[in-house]
């Protein structure tokens, strides 16, 4: 059946009172069929295809309020003055809102969206390294700086190198250079402690750090690992294994402050002054 505003044509005619030119604009089913295009042109892992922000299950505080913020982003694109850095345990739903928010994006305005796994994206450019292989590192960067609104999921997960900091700030100095909308993903707590292998801060750096600060509002998530869910399972057993895992991080916590504390007097000790030949350790 032919679009009953346009006939099919993509232009609608717009009805202005009292004036005697007929106008035309892009109809709706055109916008529409622009946003389906640009959706399955995205990079959309298969498993994260359903996810919208309606269905995305806030059992707490910290969701909620993670939620929220992807919703007022989403709405308010692509006049949203920040991007959104969403950090928390693997399965608390990130990539699930980070999703979410491309494709409502994408769907409603045509935008040019795209996610990445940031491992996959490094390898991908490490990959046109190769001369046997036909794209170059522009071919793959350009689409990823360009996007309207760039996923990069997973910040963080590899290790760092100079290359790795180097290929990083590139993107995402471009990106907020030309005021392009980024959701970032990330299982590293944003912590100020640079010699913790665990903190974020360790594993992208200073200079990334406070540019990702200055160019997306941080929501921290908390909450059960949904993979861990039985089949079947629902609500009840999220609140479950969110609290079991609070209860299991606070000493792993508690256990490294008093390890640090240990530290402190074996120091002092006498015999440990004994066994130590004094000036720098390595010297
Ligand atoms: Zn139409």
């Amino acid at each position: 059946m032919p679009c009953p505003l346009c006939d099919d044509t993509g232009w609608k005619p717009v009805e202005s009172a009292g004036h005697p030119v007929r106008r035309v604009e892009r109809c709706d089913c055109w916008r529409e069929g622009l946003g389906r295009q640009r959706l399955a042109d995205a990079g959309i892992p298969r498993r994260y295809q359903h996810c919208t922000i309606a269905n995305f299950t806030a059992y707490n505080e910290s969701l909620e309020r993670a939620a929220e913020k992807a919703r007022q982003i989403a709405g308010a694109f692509p006049s949203a003055g920040k991007g959104l850095f969403l950090e928390g345990p693997p399965g608390v739903g990130k990539t699930h809102l980070a999703v979410a928010v491309l494709k409502q994006v994408v769907s409603t305005t045509g935008a040019r969206g795209l996610f990445y796994d940031t491992r996959d994206l490094l390898r991908v450019i490490r990959s046109t390294y190769d001369a046997s292989i036909h794209t170059t590192e522009l071919d793959v960067l350009r689409p990823v700086m360009k996007a309207d609104l760039l996923v990069l999921d997973d910040l963080g997960a590899e290790k760092t190198s100079e290359w790795v900091e180097e290929t990083m700030n590139l993107i995402v100095n471009t990106r907020y250079n030309e005021r392009r909308l980024t959701v970032f993903t990330s299982n590293y707590p944003d912590i100020p402690d640079d010699t913790d292998p665990d903190s974020l801060l360790f594993r992208i750096g200073h200079r990334m750090r406070s540019r990702l600060h200055e160019m997306c509002e941080f929501e921290a998530m908390d909450g059960g690992d949904y993979r861990e869910m039985p089949a079947n399972g629902g609500i009840d057993d999220l609140i479950t294994l969110w609290k079991t895992r609070r209860k299991q991080s606070l000493p792993s916590r508690a256990g490294r402050q008093a390890r640090a504390q240990l530290r402190e007097p074996s120091v002092r000790d006498g015999k440990a002054d004994l066994k130590w030949p004094g000036g720098r350790a390595g010297s």
